[in-house]
């Protein structure tokens, strides 16, 4: 999506849209007991690898009750349809009832933005 840089009027309510999106997509993800009710707890720890600068260390937890949406944003401001959807990894494991995981994730993005991250992330479900 290189619109937001040629159109930089457009910014606005191009990230406007975005966060009404992000709404929706958390309406529409449903509970985490919903889609894998053989789930305790989820536990996602991450740390984020921006490009030339910060580390930054992230840990989510989700329980039945969450919201099951287990899509992270990217660390870059420019970063519009970026970030980083977990959500296969972790259905992956459920569907193999796996207790634990790591690996890494780079941007959904690759558009040409700079300070784009990526992620190492280690995932640890706990089962009823
Ligand atoms: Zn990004």
């Amino acid at each position: 999506m290189e619109g937001a840089f040629s159109f930089g009027r457009n910014m606005i309510s191009r990230n406007n849209q975005t966060r009404i999106d992000r709404n929706q997509r958390r309406l529409d993800a449903g509970l985490l007991s919903k889609h894998f009710p053989e789930v305790a707890s989820i536990v996602i720890s991450m740390v984020y690898n921006q490009t030339g600068s910060r580390t930054v260390r992230r840990t989510l937890n989700f329980y039945p009750g969450s919201c099951a949406l287990f899509r992270v944003d990217c660390l870059s401001d420019d970063c519009v349809n970026g970030g980083f959807d977990l959500a296969w990894i972790i259905s992956d494991m459920v569907r193999n009832r796996s207790a634990a995981s790591k690996g890494e994730l780079g941007c959904d993005d690759s558009g040409p933005r700079p300070g784009h991250s990526n992620i190492v992330y280690e995932v640890a479900i706990q089962y009823a």
